[in-house]
């Protein structure tokens, strides 16, 4: 992967994740509209930030853990790297799908073995 490539992938997590943001923010302005103004500012915006986490969907905390380790693995230069056999995966794979860890290959072998569970 060249660097344009990654910077396109890193620049559509950092749109996931703003936009995931951005309805935490609607949620912190509706919740301070609400909750009369405290003296204790910071311990409230604490309070405050537990609720966020505690109201943000499911999915999204889960959205946002995925984000944050795919950023980390960006930043550290071993996203894009499959996790079994650290060959690189393929760029389309990854724009489509960016927080996969593994490549097709793999994928489909891990995909093969659960099926085998299951017969
Ligand atoms: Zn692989």
């Amino acid at each position: 992967m060249n660097s344009t490539e990654l910077s396109a992938i890193r620049d559509s997590l950092l749109l996931q994740k703003s936009s995931i943001l951005n309805k935490t923010n609607e949620f912190r302005q509706e919740q301070s509209n609400q909750v009369a103004v405290s003296d204790e500012a910071e311990a409230a915006s604490v309070d405050l930030a537990n609720n966020i986490s505690i109201h943000l969907h499911e999915r999204d905390r889960t959205s946002l853990y995925m984000i944050e380790r795919a950023l980390g693995r960006i930043s550290d230069g071993t996203y894009g790297q499959c996790e079994c056999c650290e060959n690189e995966i393929n760029f389309r794979r990854l724009l489509a799908r960016p927080f996969a860890t593994l490549c097709v290959e793999c994928m489909e072998d891990q995909e093969d073995l659960r099926n085998s569970y299951h017969q």
